[in-house]
């Protein structure tokens, strides 16, 4: 009998309802003779209920003790989703029962607010499937070496039914959201964006670290390191549809490297507003000043995305990079203070009115001019672009927030995702 692994995010769990549709298509795959284990997100808006409450009491703080009291906090969440899930599984006549994740438990290290999972422990599971009950576990959570309770940065439901799924050997993990897929682009920002069939495990990493939110990354690299196979599906299609036909909807994360897929140069469009900018300006231009700059930044445990240093004028340059915007208020007062002092530069400015755009797609790899086609494309919207990166498979820009939304549709265009495919 396969083992599948259903996980179900917070608008599919966003109401009582929404859970009692989530329990009768649980309960219609389970009938159908598969072993079943459930991972849901907390109801929608719940984590960011919770982690308000925790602001209106004191500032958010990078002090350890209050990281651990959100990871505390928010993983209630999942906590109560789960129960509301294996009570009306119960209710459906189903045998259901729920874990909280140090329940089973599911390990991870200390890292408050985006720990990492290190090991599952199946036992209790097995047991339970074996006595054909569906068995709902928590997402998003986790215990450290203390019995802390963890959370797995936001969006971290999708790794946890990924890497339960890798740990149970489940034969699919099936991805159930608000969407129907996987799209070209976030379809909520560019209505004429495409569902797509399949989409490489490569693009798929790409796309999600690159800000498409409909996967968490962490989760990405779990199927690929595990070789889970991966759906992205709705959940708002009737629960009762055939079940054959509802296991080949959606986008279908591949690991092959079909023609098909070669033919797209570019495969999808992503986008961030979560990073911010921050510029050293009049560096002595010496060597080791990388080094200087970034080894203090990543002492304080902050992590760089971007780079860029500038040519050199009368032996001074400029040094900019981007850092997750939660981290652009430390990581400025890192830089004045410590750093900017030491190096003799002139000043330091953060703007957190950026966005990275990116596009992906693996026929980038054999065809050329692929980026410039994005520049200019950007060039003819009048949008100037700040920072450049770019990788075999993906190009990435930053530029000014204000136009994010004309820049992805424009590239939309450019690259004929809006074109349907054959
Ligand atoms: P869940 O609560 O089910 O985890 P998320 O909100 O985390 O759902 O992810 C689904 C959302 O991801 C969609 O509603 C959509 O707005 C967004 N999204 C961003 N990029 C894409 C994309 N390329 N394809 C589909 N959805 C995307
Ligand atoms: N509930 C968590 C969040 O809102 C985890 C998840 O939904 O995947 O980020
Ligand atoms: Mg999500």
């Amino acid at each position: 009998m396969s083992l599948i692994v259903h996980k179900y995010g917070g608008t599919s769990m966003g109401s009582t309802d929404r859970i009692k549709n989530v329990a009768k298509r649980v309960a219609k795959w389970s009938r159908a003779g598969y072993q079943m284990v459930v991972v849901p997100s907390a109801m929608s808006g719940e984590t960011n209920r919770l982690l308000g409450l925790a602001k209106e009491l004191a500032p958010t703080s990078a002090n350890l003790a209050y990281q651990r009291e959100l990871d505390m906090l928010a993983s209630t969440g999942e906590q109560a989703s789960s129960a509301l899930l294996a009570i009306a599984l119960q209710a459906e006549g189903v045998e259901s029962v729920s874990y909280a994740g140090w329940q089973l438990p599911i390990r991870t290290n200390s890292a408050f607010t985006k720990a990492r999972i290190e090991s599952i422990e199946d036992q209790r599971v097995m047991a339970d499937l074996a006595k054909g009950k569906v068995v709902i576990i928590t997402g998003f959570q986790g215990v450290d070496e203390h019995s802390n309770i963890t959370t797995l940065g936001r969006g971290g439901s999708d790794t946890s039914a990924v890497a339960i799924a890798a740990a149970l050997k489940a034969s699919e993990c099936l991805i159930y959201t608000d969407v129907d897929g996987v799209y070209t682009t976030d379809p909520r920002v560019v209505p004429e964006a495409k569902r797509l069939l399949t989409i490489s495990f490569e693009e798929m990493l790409e796309m999600a670290s690159m800000g498409s939110k409909v996967l968490q990354i962490r989760s990405v690299e779990f199927a690929g390191k595990y070789k889970v196979p991966l759906r992205v599906l709705s959940s708002f299609t009737p629960w009762d549809i055939d079940l054959k036909e509802e296991a080949s909807s959606g986008t279908l994360i591949s690991f092959e490297e079909d023609e098909k897929m070669e033919q797209a140069i570019v495969s999808g469009i992503a986008f961030n507003r979560d990073e911010a900018k921050i510029s050293v300006i009049g560096v002595p231009d010496k060597p080791g000043i990388a080094y200087q700059i970034l080894g203090a930044v990543a002492q304080a445990n902050i992590e760089v995305d971007m780079i860029i240093q500038n040519l050199s004028k009368d032996g001074k340059t400029d040094f900019s990079f981007t850092v997750h915007r939660n981290d652009h208020a430390k990581t400025l007062d890192l830089l004045k203070n410590q750093v900017v002092p030491e190096l003799g530069a002139a000043e330091v400015v953060g703007d957190t009115k950026i966005c990275k755009v990116s596009i992906v797609g693996i026929g980038m790899r054999s065809h050329v001019g692929v980026a410039s086609k994005m520049f200019k494309t950007l060039s003819e919207e009048g949008i100037n672009i700040q920072m450049i990166s770019t990788s075999e498979i993906k190009t990435s820009v930053v530029i000014d927030e204000k136009y994010m939304e004309l820049a992805v549709r424009a590239l939309h265009k450019t690259f004929d995702l809006d074109q349907d495919k054959a």
